[in-house]
Formats: C-alpha cells, sequence, structure tokens
C-alpha cells in the first residue's frame, strides 16, 4: 500500500520542517484534512517530530491551582463557576494551609509550574500574597492565571514571584464573554513590555468553531511569541448553555494540536492540550496540567475531587508514550534549546 500527499500539503509539511510561518488558508487545509486520512497522520508524525527536535523527551506538568470559587457575574457561557449556571452558588477561597498543602504535594510529585488560577472578582493583592507565600514556601516557578492587567499590575506580578502569565484570547471572546478580544491582546503586550512570560492555549474549542476562527489565534500566538500555545477543548458541564453544540473528540483535539504544533514552529518552549489524554502526544504535545482547587469544567468546588489529574497520574500517561517527566523544563530559560533525534525515526518531516 503507498501512501501519497498532496502537493500543498508536501510543501506545507516542508514549510514547517523549515519553522516558516503558514499561512491563513494553508492552516485552514490542514484543519479540513479527513480524521482517517494518510496525510492527517503525517501532520501528526510532523508536528511530533518538531516537538522532539525543540523540547527532546521532556513532559511537562503544569499544576493548576484555582484559589477560590465563586458564582461568577462576568457569566461566560463555557464556564460552570458563573452565576447563571447556578453550580456554585456561595463564594469559598481556600484557605492558606490548604492551597500550600496543594503546592507542597505537587512539588513532591514533581510539578514543574504552578498556574494559579482566580476567578473574575477575586482581589487582585490577594494573588501578589500569595504569590509571595508560594515562591518562599515551595519555590517552584509561578505562572498568573487572572484578569486583564495594566503594566504597574504586571511589575507587581513578577516582583511578587510570578515568571509568567496564562492568558487565552478564548475563542468567542466578546460574544460568549464579555471582554474584549482586542484589551486581552493589550494584556498579552503588557506581559512582553514588563518581561512575564506569556502563556496560552487554543481554547475552549468546540464543534462549532469555525476553522477560520481557529486560525487567527494560532497566528497570533506566534507572532506575539507564546511560551506555550496548544489546544483544550470545551468540556460541557450539565446544563452547560453551550450542550447543543457538543463536544469535539480527543482525536479531533489531537490533529488540532498537531497543527497548532506546525504553526508555532521554533517559538514555544511546550505544546499544552488539556484534558490528560494520549492521543495529543503522538501530535506534537507534551504538557498537561493537574488540577486542584477550583476550575471552571467542574462540579466540584476542589477538582481533585472531581475531573482533575494529579501530577502522578499525568507523568503516567506521558510514561506510557515515551515522554519523561523527570527530564528540566523547558520553559522557564531563555537558552535556545535543540535536541538530537538520530536514529529515533523522528528526525525530519520529510524523510522517506
Ligand atoms: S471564565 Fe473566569 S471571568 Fe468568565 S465566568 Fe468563569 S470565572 Fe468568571
Amino acid at each position: 500500500m503507498k501512501f501519497l500527499l498532496s502537493s500543498k500539503v508536501t510543501e506545507i509539511l516542508r514549510k514547517a520542517d523549515a519553522f516558516e510561518a503558514l499561512t491563513a488558508e494553508e492552516i485552514i487545509l490542514l484543519l479540513s484534512l479527513d480524521l482517517c486520512s494518510a496525510e492527517t497522520y503525517a501532520v501528526m508524525h510532523a508536528a511530533n517530530a518538531i516537538s522532539r527536535r525543540t523540547f527532546g523527551a521532556k513532559a511537562e506538568r503544569h499544576m493548576h491551582i484555582g484559589l477560590n470559587v465563586e458564582p461568577c457575574r462576568f457569566d461566560c457561557l463555557f464556564c460552570s463557576l458563573t452565576r447563571t449556571a447556578g453550580i456554585f452558588t456561595e463564594s469559598v477561597e481556600f484557605d492558606t494551609d490548604q492551597i500550600l498543602a496543594w503546592a507542597r504535594a505537587g512539588k513532591a510529585q514533581g510539578a514543574d509550574a504552578f498556574n494559579i488560577m482566580t476567578t473574575g472578582f477575586y482581589s487582585f493583592e490577594k494573588l501578589l500574597d500569595f504569590g509571595r507565600l508560594l515562591q518562599r514556601e515551595v519555590g517552584v516557578p509561578l505562572v498568573a492565571n487572572t484578569r486583564d492587567i495594566t503594566h504597574k499590575e504586571g511589575e507587581a506580578l513578577l516582583n511578587a514571584g510570578f515568571v509568567g502569565c496564562y492568558h487565552a484570547i478564548r475563542l468567542g471572546e466578546g460574544r460568549d464573554t464579555p471582554f474584549s478580544p482586542e484589551k486581552r491582546r493589550q494584556t498579552v503586550q503588557v506581559f512582553k513590555d514588563v518581561g512575564l512570560r506569556w502563556m496560552n492555549c487554543i481554547e475552549p474549542v468546540g464543534p462549532e468553531h469555525s476553522h477560520a476562527e481557529i486560525a487567527e489565534l494560532m497566528q497570533l500566538a506566534r507572532r506575539m511569541g507564546a511560551t506555550y500555545s496548544g489546544v483544550m477543548r470545551r468540556i460541557n458541564f450539565p446544563g452547560s448553555p453551550m450542550a447543543a453544540h457538543g463536544m469535539i473528540t480527543e482525536r479531533e483535539m489531537a490533529r488540532m494540536v498537531a497543527v497548532s504544533r506546525l504553526v508555532m514552529g521554533n517559538v514555544p518552549r511546550a505544546h499544552c492540550t488539556h484534558e490528560p489524554h494520549t492521543a495529543s502526544l503522538l501530535a506534537g504535545a507534551n504538557l498537561f496540567f493537574p488540577e486542584v482547587g477550583s476550575s471552571p469544567r467542574d462540579l466540584q468546588a476542589d477538582s481533585a475531587k472531581g475531573r482533575g489529574s494529579t501530577v502522578e497520574d499525568c507523568g503516567r500517561i506521558f510514561r506510557e508514550m515515551g515522554l519523561e517527566p523527570s527530564l528540566p523544563s523547558n520553559c522557564f530559560t531563555d537558552d535556545p534549546r535543540t535536541f538530537s533525534t538520530e536514529g529515533s525515526g523522528c528526525g525530519g518531516v520529510l524523510q522517506g
């Protein structure tokens, strides 16, 4: 049996192998490939090869710690923590001892970073306090996941010990959320200006999102230099206003993870996907988010008792797929990284 790739796909893979930027038209073509086609598997192989060259065998585990639950009045349609979802009717702030215990356990299990998440109305001062505390007591790189910020607030995050911020311009931003996509993009520029690393994901993907909208966000992530920018699908909680749209499968997510990896070229230090699963590890992903505390996908206030995976769970999945969590993280160094893939079969996109 012989598999032939179209000349267009062959040319896109050549460009990706040379870390050249892809056009929106090329990205849309890749996102539209038949899921069962040899071309989709070639795209996944290419993405995996690029990740091995740029990340080696490193598997990253960035532990999400959600500091609080509230019936959030911003009412983003995909989020289970909203006032209208009615799942959480009271505000809960996890206490300091609990947060320290989660962080110490995460460090002991080998977490590479902590992503500290707050809901829309959480006190910025308290977030800074937790930054200072966790830096002093635990000493794992800190990434903040909070609202839009000013330059002054960006500098305050740096001074409190944060080294980066997770901040996605989400699919449907301004339509499914009350936030301005332009304001969120300006916040990413704030990170760049003050020296915070920008962590991103194409999210929360559902079947209703157009390939053009997805391609535009992938290109933005490359242009603005995301430290990582993979793909997360939307999880429809019971009663979600988005339930009528359904959800994409892990296999569809793997195709998208591969395309986003080709788009990012040699810009990122890792490639994320959520929730943890194996398919995307064949398509260039190497970063999972174990979860404790609040999560916008969960019905439990503490996601460790709900949908969340532990740092150890994630490690087991990575090792099954030939990736190694115990290697040093690539995300928090400024040194350029390249890894030899000689003899691994992962060396080139268009070999043979
Ligand atoms: S995504 Fe954030 S801002 Fe939007 S409703 Fe949920 S907690 Fe509030």
